[in-house]
C-alpha cells in the first residue's frame, strides 16, 4: 500500500481471512498476520467504479486492480491460485457492503426478479483447504507429478482465449464469402490454438516430474515439462488435468435453493458469485 501517511491513517483493514491455500503457491508469499490471516480493506470509491466496468472484466485487469487495493499484502495478484480467488473477492465485498450478499435472480416460471440475500459468512465457511486434495499424482510407469492450482494469470489468459475463439467462430459462421475449405482450415487452426494453450496452462501447473529409477533427479524446467506433456497418453494427461481442476476448485458451492417470492416456484439456481454480477449492485 501507499506510504502516504494520510492514506495509511485513513484506510484500515475491515477483516482478516484465512486463505484456502494457506498462502501456498504464491511467489513472493503474501504478508500474513501473526495468526496466518490476510488483511482485507474496504473498497474505495475508485475501486467501486472499477468493479462496475463490464469491459475490463474480460482482461482480468479489474480483478487485479481491485485486489491490489483491497488486499495489498498480496504483492502480485497474478500469482493468486484460483481456489483463493472467490474467497478474496467475497471478503472484499463483505468488507465494503457488510455480510449480506444481494443478488437478483429471475424466476424461470413467472420471470419475477427475486432480490435474494445470502450471508457471506455462510458461503465462505464452505471453502475448502487445498490440503484436502493430494497434489502428487502417480502416472503409468510410476512417474510422479507434483501439481498446483491454476493462477489468476492462467485463468485470465484462458478467458481471453475463449472470448477470442467464440468471436472467431461467430465471424466464420457469418462470412458467407468463404469457401467450405477455407472455413474448415480456419476452424482447424482455432482449435489447434486452443489445444496448445490448454497444454501450456497445464504445464504451468506442474511443479516437478520425478521418477525413482529412470530420472537422475526431478525435472523442474518448464519447457522440458511442456514438451513432455505433449507426448504423454490421454489417460495420464486426463489424470493431471483432473487433479489441477480439483486443486483449483474453491469448494464454495454456488448452487442455491431458491423459492420464487411471486409464484412460489422452487428450483436450484447457479449464482455466479464472481466479479460479473457480484459487485454490480
Ligand atoms: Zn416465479
Amino acid at each position: 500500500m501507499s506510504n502516504n501517511p494520510l492514506i495509511k491513517a485513513y484506510r484500515k483493514p475491515a477483516l482478516y481471512i484465512t486463505l484456502p491455500s494457506g498462502g501456498q503457491y504464491y511467489d513472493p508469499k503474501p504478508t500474513l498476520s501473526v495468526d496466518g490471516e490476510l488483511a482485507i480493506y474496504p473498497m474505495t470509491a475508485r475501486d467501486e467504479l472499477i468493479t462496475k466496468t463490464p469491459d475490463a472484466l474480460f482482461n482480468g485487469e479489474a480483478t487485479n486492480t481491485l485486489i491490489r487495493s483491497c488486499a495489498p499484502d498480496i504483492q502480485d495478484p497474478d500469482q493468486i491460485p484460483v481456489n483463493d480467488l472467490l474467497t478474496i473477492l467475497l471478503s472484499i465485498r463483505q468488507a465494503s457492503y457488510g455480510d449480506k450478499v444481494e443478488v437478483d435472480i429471475n424466476c424461470p416460471q413467472c420471470k419475477h426478479i427475486n432480490q435474494m440475500a445470502f450471508d457471506a459468512n455462510t458461503i465462505l465457511a464452505k471453502s475448502k483447504s487445498v490440503e484436502d486434495v493430494d497434489r502428487v499424482v502417480t502416472l503409468s510407469g510410476d512417474f510422479k507429478v507434483t501439481l498446483k492450482p491454476y493462477s489468476l494469470k492462467d485463468r485470465t489468459i484462458l478467458q481471453i482465449q475463449q472470448v477470442k475463439q467464440a468471436k472467431m467462430v461467430q465471424a466464420l459462421t457469418d462470412s458467407a464469402d468463404l469457401s467450405e475449405e477455407e472455413q474448415t482450415e480456419r476452424f482447424g487452426k482455432t482449435f489447434v490454438e486452443i489445444a496448445n494453450l490448454t497444454v501450456e496452462l497445464i504445464a504451468n501447473c506442474i511443479e516437478e516430474v520425478n521418477h525413482d529409477t529412470d530420472l537422475e533427479e526431478p525435472v523442474f524446467d518448464h519447457d522440458t515439462i511442456k514438451e513432455w506433456l505433449a507426448n504423454i497418453t490421454t489417460n495420464d494427461y486426463d489424470l493431471i488435468k483432473e487433479t489441477v481442476e480439483k486443486l483449483s476448485d474453491s469448494g464454495i458451492n454456488q448452487m442455491f435453493k431458491i423459492s420464487c417470492q411471486e409464484c412460489g416456484h422452487g428450483w436450484d439456481a447457479q449464482v455466479d458469485l464472481d466479479m460479473s454480477n457480484f459487485f454490480a449492485g
